[in-house]
């Protein structure tokens, strides 16, 4: 008897959270491991949010809440949105979920009839085109290029719609490339999207994350048009390094939030009552540690990507935001003793067969690109200290020379 049923077929585990657990656990045996998998903060959360925290337990705030999240909460997203994005919001537009992917998952569940096609640039974050599929849709993946900074077009846009295509999905600072659209590159997409009847999908989680000056814009911010016709997806972990805390929101039309809200209180209903008064903090309170964070991955960010650059045969663009570097390393596929190796390996993607030989060999997990939609190149996220980024691009310029 088969007890797997068949919505599993098209979906597979999340592979930045089966690279983390992989390397945790070498790390819990004792290895010394060092990780570029997880797309998570080193940093500890503020005190200030453990603070509020710990007095909403204290205040017995223990029950469940409203499943689309409290109230007061609600009005720190509405007043975030006013202040940082200038746009207004109603609370019946707001929902709280156990994290983004939460939040993207009951958007897809609540949009989506099969066959509804979802335009995906790629490299994408690898639980989009997943998600789409367990809603049963059919994700659109359009290739976008290193030398176009992995952003899609407006020729390859208009491409790609069709009269099924109900979401265009844009994510900006991107998750894995770090790529950034600027102000030009956003209204030029918007003067497309804005004459057809599609949902624009904005992940905004990487907002806080941004270098260089560059000022953050999603398609919401372009006119009131487009603000009806996308939905924003948002939330504390990356901003705040809140990520087991699991709060995400979304904002967008009041009859998705609904269906979402619906979906949302027959799974899990509301998102932990601790974590939501922790998250109202967050956007209310204190944000100096937000910048100190910021630039801490500056730092990092050049550190890493100039670290990269010298190792023959690499070859990663500067990110503007997020806090991922996504080298290519196509060209180490041609060394022969890969090639050797590949072939011996009975796998048909070159990233993961990299990606297993630098974790098992030389103790460094980073996420293949294959995960993301382009095998041409890995993830490494440089949540990490400076000695352990130095101490692990050691490693991969060790693994090359012995390659070479
Ligand atoms: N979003 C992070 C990442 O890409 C966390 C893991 C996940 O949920 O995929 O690594």
């Amino acid at each position: 008897m088969k007890f797997v049923a068949k919505r599993l077929d098209v979906v597979e585990p999340s592979p930045t959270l089966a690279i983390t657990a992989k390397a945790n656990a070498l790390k819990a045996s004792g290895i010394d491991v060092v990780g570029f998998g997880a797309g998570e903060p080193d940093f500890d959360t503020p005190e200030h949010i453990k603070v509020a925290a710990k007095r909403a337990m204290d205040q017995g705030k223990t029950k469940y809440t409203p499943v689309s999240g409290i109230p007061t909460l609600k009005d720190a997203i509405i007043a975030k949105f006013k202040k940082e994005n200038n746009l207004d919001y109603e609370k019946n537009q707001i929902i709280v979920g156990t994290g983004g992917k939460q939040v993207i998952y009951n958007f897809f569940m609540a949009t989506i009839n099969p066959g509804d096609e979802v335009i995906i640039p790629a490299p994408y974050w690898v639980s989009y085109a997943d998600i789409v599929r367990l809603a049963e849709g059919t994700p659109v993946i359009v290739p976008t290029t290193l030398e176009n900074n992995f952003q899609i077009t407006p020729t390859q846009l208009k491409k790609a719609i069709s009269p099924k295509t109900k979401v265009f999905l844009f994510n900006s600072p991107s998750n894995p490339t770090g790529s950034a659209y600027s102000k030009n590159d956003v209204y030029d997409l918007c003067e497309i999207l804005v004459k057809e009847r599609i949902i624009t999908l904005s992940d905004d989680i990487y907002e806080k994350i941004i270098y260089d000056g560059l000022e953050f814009i999603n398609p919401a911010m372009v006119s009131p048009e487009m603000k009806e016709k996308t939905f924003i997806i948002n939330g504390v972990s990356k901003a705040y390094s809140m990520t087991g805390w699991r709060i995400g929101y979304g904002a967008g039309n009041a009859e998705i939030v609904k269906n979402m809200d619906t979906m949302q209180g027959q799974s899990t209903s509301n998102a932990s009552s601790i974590s939501q008064a922790a998250a109202e903090e967050a956007l209310k309170g204190d944000q100096s540690e937000v910048e100190v964070m910021r630039k801490a991955f500056d730092v990092r960010r050049k550190l890493i990507v100039d670290l990269l650059n010298q190792i023959p045969g690499v070859n990663c663009r500067m990110p503007q935001g997020a806090f991922y570097a996504f080298p290519y390393i196509d060209k180490l596929y041609n060394l022969p003793k890969f090639d050797k190796i590949f072939s011996e390996a009975n796998e048909k993607s070159r990233s993961k067969v990299f990606c297993d030989i630098l974790l098992e060999k030389y103790n460094v997990a980073a996420v293949p690109g294959v995960a993301f939609g382009d095998d041409n190149a890995l993830r490494l996220s440089y949540a990490l200290g400076e000695a352990d980024i130095r101490k692990g691009l050691e490693r991969i310029q060790t693994m090359v020379k012995d390659l070479s």
